[in-house]
């Protein structure tokens, strides 16, 4: 498997750009909501942007209005909710209609294992519930196997790091790619998508059919056909190619 992404040939304006927030473009942190990026990240997505026409978008567990809150100033085209909502190159946004009686249900269940418990934390989103267990490692089992219990037919379960999770729609990340490339200013292009855990594994099966690169970050299994060591190493890769494309374009133009 090749480390070295210098050797790809990218050239920005034919190429669109997908990347997972968590673990990707930001470091793993204990506490969820306490995840910051990077402000070289920041701006190498802007430049990014900025040389691509646009064809850049996050793809994301989270919900958009959080990534927003993560990325301001910046407002990038965003997937989230593991596939559920998507704001597109436009601005619009198209979202999966939420169950709330069927999230309540998942939710008590996942609240009742984190009662018993000290240290897990229960996340509900619109469409999904998530049982973080970053401050209790040691608990790994019991999360999965409480999550396993309460999956219900429809339900989607998504083992991730330090995480367990139960989605109502069966929407994936392949889903999402799909959807950008299937519009301005991704259609016709390369993706390359970078993400690390498992849910981005339906993102890197998706890209055959757009000859697309796979990025993985991180150890571990992947379908990806790259591999980059960790976030720090995505960054510092980030930032050399906005620099060397930025610097490119500055010399086409003289
Ligand atoms: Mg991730």
């Amino acid at each position: 498997m090749p480390e070295d992404l210098t050797e790809l040939n990218l050239p920005p304006e034919e190429t669109a750009f997908f990347f997972d927030f968590d673990g990707t473009l930001a470091e793993i942190v204990e506490d969820p909501a306490a995840v910051a990026i990077d402000a070289t990240v920041r701006h190498a997505l802007h430049a990014l942007f900025a040389l691509s026409g646009g064809a850049v978008a996050i793809v994301s567990g989270r919900e958009i209005d959080t990534l927003d809150g993560f990325l301001a100033p910046l407002r990038l085209p965003l997937g989230g909710a593991h596939g559920s909502e998507r704001r597109d190159s436009s601005g619009r946004l198209h979202r999966v209609e939420a169950d709330e009686p069927a999230i309540e249900r998942l939710a008590a269940e996942l609240e009742d294992v984190a009662r018993r418990h000290d240290g897990l934390l229960v996340e509900r989103k619109r469409l999904s519930v998530a049982l973080h267990y970053r401050r209790r490692p040691d608990l790994e089992s019991t999360c999965r196997a409480a999550a396993r219990a309460a999956a219900s037919p429809g339900v989607t379960l998504l083992e991730g790091k330090m995480v367990v999770e139960l989605k109502l729609s069966g929407r994936t990340k392949g889903d999402l790619i799909a959807d950008f490339m299937a519009e301005e200013p991704f259609r016709g292009r390369r993706p390359i998508f970078f993400g690390d855990d498992v849910t981005d594994e339906d993102g890197f099966r998706a890209l055959p059919q757009w000859q697309g690169i796979g990025v993985k970050v991180g150890q571990g299994q992947t379908a990806a056909a790259h591999r980059i060591a960790d976030p720090a190493a995505l960054r510092a890769w980030l930032q050399r190619f906005a620099d060397r494309n930025g610097t490119r374009r500055v010399e086409l133009a003289s």
